[in-house]
């Protein structure tokens, strides 16, 4: 550790202490609840994660219960949160795990790193945590603050500065409270270093921190600016059937949103009108030819680097037997609008079939 670093430790742990947020998933050591909580915090902000994480942890308190659940069960608890492969990976690691033979996660870094969506990050985070071990973490929060505490002047994403943060990251890491520190670290991340505007002169390790000694904070971390968004147009064709039923079809194993359920859903292609656009859904999805496809609503939503405008269309249709595409849909369903919600769906999907339930119904 570098000279100038030897009192970074007692000084973070005091500030944690008297500074750190009241978390539902810090009230114990439980390593089952540690891991839900690290997966759910992935991609979301805590004070987001914690309804979700005390409504999942009340219907599955433990390893057992999430490995015996339903997959439909999970994804419609996890509905909200997004990034829907978290859930179905989870799921299928508490399988795993009790197909090996554990009641919970074990202080074992083999078992723990080989479950299904467990990286180094989530892997380190549950076994410091949870047992004490003392390895180190790094997470969008302790990259900017570890490249600011050590002036890292290069890209902290590129692969050499990566390596290097994880060296550092070590070199830090005190084998008293490991778990604790690697939170601590995280937490001053989140809320004190800030992104834009972090908060130097209240930060407990100011005078340890190169780039507040050197005045380097809006410099440090050099990241590499995001590329635009690129935009395009989706459209929903959702049909009714003569008993005021809709149908919802679920998509297959496979790919963004797998195993959700939704109106049936193309991109509009270019020179393609967005009616001849519902037509082509109707037609290439459920095999069903409409009449008079209109349009009610639409919505915009942004999925990793593309930002999304949604249209709802609606039409009738008197078939009742869709011809489904396996490559994309594994199930239908006919349903009237107040059985929307029993369905594990997306968040757009959710806001369209709560618009029919408030419009159409
Ligand atoms: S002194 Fe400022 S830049 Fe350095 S870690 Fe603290 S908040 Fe971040």
């Amino acid at each position: 550790m570098p000279e100038a670093l030897v009192h970074l430790a007692p000084l973070l742990l005091k500030w944690f202490d008297s500074h750190q947020r009241n978390l539902p998933w810090r009230e114990s050591r439980d390593p089952y609840r540690i891991w839900i909580s690290e997966v759910m915090l992935q991609q979301t902000v805590a004070a987001t994660v914690v309804p979700f994480f005390e409504r999942f942890t009340k219907r599955f308190p433990n390893v057992k219960s999430l490995a015996g659940a339903d997959t439909d069960e999970v994804l419609h608890l996890w509905q909200g949160l997004g990034y829907y492969r978290r859930a179905r990976m989870l799921h299928q690691a508490a399988r795993q795990l009790v197909s090996l033979g554990y009641e919970n996660l074990p202080d074992d870094p083999k078992v723990v790193s080989e479950l299904p969506g467990l990286g180094r990050y989530t892997t380190n985070a549950i076994l410091s945590q949870a047992f004490e071990r003392p390895v180190p973490i790094l997470e969008a929060n302790t990259f900017r603050l570890l490249a600011r505490l050590f002036g890292l002047l290069d890209d902290p994403r590129a692969k050499p500065s990566e390596a290097w943060l994880w060296e550092a990251a070590q070199s830090i890491l005190p084998n008293d409270r490991p778990g604790d520190f690697n939170q601590a670290l995280m937490e001053l991340g989140s809320q004190i270093c800030s992104v834009n505007s972090p908060s130097c002169l209240i930060c407990p390790i100011h005078a340890m921190c190169v780039t507040n000694l050197a005045g380097l904070q809006s410099t440090i971390p050099n990241t590499t600016p995001k590329a635009a968004p690129t935009p395009i147009n989706e459209l929903c064709v959702a049909m009714e059937n003569e008993k005021g039923e809709w149908l919802v079809l679920r998509r297959g194993l496979e790919g963004r949103w797998a195993r959700m359920w939704e109106f049936p859903r193309v991109q509009i292609l270019e020179k393609e009108s967005a009616q001849d656009a519902a037509s082509r859904a109707a037609k290439e999805l459920v095999g069903f030819t409409i009449q008079n496809p209109r349009k009610q609503t639409e919505l915009r939503h942004a999925v990793t680097r593309f930002k999304v405008t949604l249209e709802l269309w609606t039409a009738k249709t008197i078939e009742t037997r869709p011809k489904l595409d396996p490559a994309r849909h594994s199930e239908f369903l006919w349903l009237k609008p107040d059985k929307f919600t029993t369905l594990a769906t997306a968040t757009p999907q959710r806001k369209l079939m709560a618009w029919v339930l408030a419009n159409l119904s």
